[in-house]
Formats: structure tokens, C-alpha cells, sequence
């Protein structure tokens, strides 16, 4: 990181540099925590925002290939014969209906993959190699996470600059958390000793329901400010969006789902100023206002 000096005398070509496709991997082995609408709507809204966006299917279930209008059934390759038969990663790429956001798709038919990887030298390293010449064609790439800590998971976190923990406010919401934070420690400590937190995202709160609000109340207090500020509400648009092959931005742009992950997208990018910095240099008269931009960085230095 850099500090507010440097950065009034960046210029573009050093902000670039900076830049070059951080890697966030969604992560959480519990199921239906809301990994795969976050790694959808907040791509399309950090591609909203204007930045270079891929999101990568890591999961065998395929929800973010379906959700982006493809069919799993008709996918040949996946990141997966990238891991295993080192196909090149660019060669899959598939456009969405979003400007800025692109696809790495994943496919059903999947079995064994994880058992092919494990005779493999090197085996936990094989998504890092697999985007490796993909970082500096965007500036964010995401990485949709199944809901296990296997190896394409522990794959998906060599290769990450930084881990996203989507918390469902439900029962239980903690459960496994302590199973995650440890793994995260051990590839800290052995595969990818940069591996950072970018953030726990409380999804799924309903206003209405007490036990929502004390959720919120209990991983504030355990994680303080390792919590996004944002929280994703329970929102039907978020919910029916992937029946359309939509991000909810695209299917309405003004439900409070789809809002919620722009707050998120944006959040995101204030936490990495560099980010915000290149947004601002944009010359097309949407960028922010440098006021409120210099306030945001004032706050963080
Ligand atoms: P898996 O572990 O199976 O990969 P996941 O963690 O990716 O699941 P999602 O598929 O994103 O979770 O969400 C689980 C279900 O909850 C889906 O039906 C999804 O549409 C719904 N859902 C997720 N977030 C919200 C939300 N904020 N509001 C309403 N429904 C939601
Ligand atoms: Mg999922």
C-alpha cells in the first residue's frame, strides 16, 4: 500500500500497475451461505463500477455459469482442464450479457476431478498457474468456491490475494467458521503466506426477525472490523435473477438486492483505494466526484 502523497503523483500507467487482477476467492464450506449470489452480483457491480471483472467458476454445482445465462450441459471446458490438462485459461473466457464482465464457466460432469489432481506435482498450485496469465487483463477476478475445503477450494485460496466469507444470518451462522479460519491459517502459513481477509459479508438479513439482528450483534462482536459494513438483505430479486441469467443489477438495477451489492462493490473499493483512484482518473465524466473521493482516502490515512 502506498500512502495519500504517492498517491496525488500516481499516474495511470503506475496505478495499472497496481491493479493487475486482485483475486478475491468466496469462500465458505457451509452450503447455501450466499457464496454464489455474491459472487455474481457483486462481479456485475464491480464491472458496473467500470472495472475489468472476471468471475471464475470453482464450483462442480456450476450456479455461476447457470446464473450467467450458460448452460453447465453444454460447457466442454472448464477451469478444471486448466488444473488438469493445462488448458490455457484464456481460451475459456465467455463474454456475459454485463459490459466489463467476463466468465471462466464450470461444468457438471465433473467427476473424479479432485481424485485426478491428487497424483499431480504440485497440486495445490494448479489454479495459480491456471490464471497466472490472466491478472493483468482485469482488474478484479473472483472465485466462486464450493462448499467444501477440498482441494479445488484449498486451490482456489493458493491462488487468491484475499478471502470473501459470505455469513448466512441464520442459525448456526458461525458454525464451521472456526473449521475455515483455521484452513485460511494454514495456507497463510504454508501455500500462501500473502493470503489476506478481505471481509465477512452478513447475507440473508430480514429486518423482521430478532434473530437476524442478533446474528449481525454476534460476528460484529466477534470480527469487528474484519465485517463489512454493508450487509446483503434477504431481497426476492437476489433470489430469481440466475432464472433469467442475470445478475439482479440487470434484472432490476433498483431492488434493494442489487443496490445493496453496489454499496458492497463500492466498499470493496474504498478498502483498496487503488481502485477507487484509477476510478477517478476515468475521463468519461461518470467517475466520482474527487471530493468525496479525497474524503474517502483522508479516512483511511
Ligand atoms: P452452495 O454452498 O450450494 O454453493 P451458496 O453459498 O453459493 O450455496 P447461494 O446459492 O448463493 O449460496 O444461495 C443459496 C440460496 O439462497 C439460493 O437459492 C439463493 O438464490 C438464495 N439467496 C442467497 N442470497 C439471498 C438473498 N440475499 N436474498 C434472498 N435469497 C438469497
Ligand atoms: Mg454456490
Amino acid at each position: 500500500m502506498f500512502s495519500y502523497t504517492e498517491y496525488q503523483e500516481f499516474n495511470l500507467e503506475t496505478i495499472n500497475y497496481y491493479t493487475m487482477g486482485k483475486i478475491i476467492a468466496i469462500a465458505n464450506q457451509k452450503g447455501g451461505v450466499g457464496k454464489t449470489t455474491t459472487a455474481i452480483n457483486l462481479a456485475a457491480s464491480l464491472a458496473a463500477l467500470e472495472m475489468k471483472t472476471l468471475l471464475v467458476d470453482a464450483d462442480p454445482q456450476a450456479n455461476s455459469t447457470s446464473g450467467l445465462g450458460y448452460n453447465p450441459k453444454t460447457i466442454e471446458n472448464s477451469i478444471y482442464e486448466c488444473m488438469v490438462d493445462g488448458i490455457d485459461a484464456k481460451d475459456l473466457i465467455l463474454k456475459t450479457n454485463i459490459p466489463n464482465l467476463d466468465l471462466v464457466p464450470s461444468h457438471i460432469d465433473l467427476v473424479g476431478a479432485e481424485v485426478e489432481m491428487i497424483n499431480l506435482e504440485g497440486r495445490e498450485q494448479k489454479m495459480k498457474e491456471s490464471l497466472a496469465t490472466l491478472k493483468d487483463a482485469y482488474d478484479f477476478i473472483l472465485l466462486d468456491c464450493s462448499p467444501s475445503l477440498g482441494l479445488i477450494t484449498v486451490n482456489s485460496l493458493v491462488a487468491a490475494d484475499s478471502v470473501l466469507v459470505p455469513v448466512q444470518c441464520e442459525y448456526f451462522a458461525l458454525e464451521g467458521l472456526g473449521k475455515l479460519l483455521h484452513t485460511i491459517k494454514l495456507i497463510q502459513s504454508k501455500l500462501n503466506t500473502e493470503l489476506e481477509i478481505e471481509g465477512i459479508l452478513l447475507t440473508m438479513y430480514d429486518l423482521r426477525i430478532r434473530l437476524s439482528n442478533q446474528v449481525v450483534e454476534e460476528v460484529r462482536t466477534h470480527f469487528q472490523s474484519l465485517v463489512f459494513e454493508t450487509i446483503i438483505p434477504r431481497n426476492i430479486r437476489l433470489s430469481e435473477s440466475p432464472s433469467f441469467g442475470l445478475p439482479a443489477i440487470a434484472h432490476d438495477a433498483e431492488s434493494k438486492g442489487a443496490v445493496s451489492y453496489l454499496n458492497l462493490a463500492q466498499e470493496i473499493l474504498e478498502k483498496n483505494v487503488v481502485a477507487v483512484a484509477r476510478y477517478e482518473l476515468k475521463e468519461d465524466g461518470k467517475s466520482l466526484e474527487s471530493e468525496k473521493l479525497i474524503a474517502i482516502i483522508s479516512n483511511i490515512y
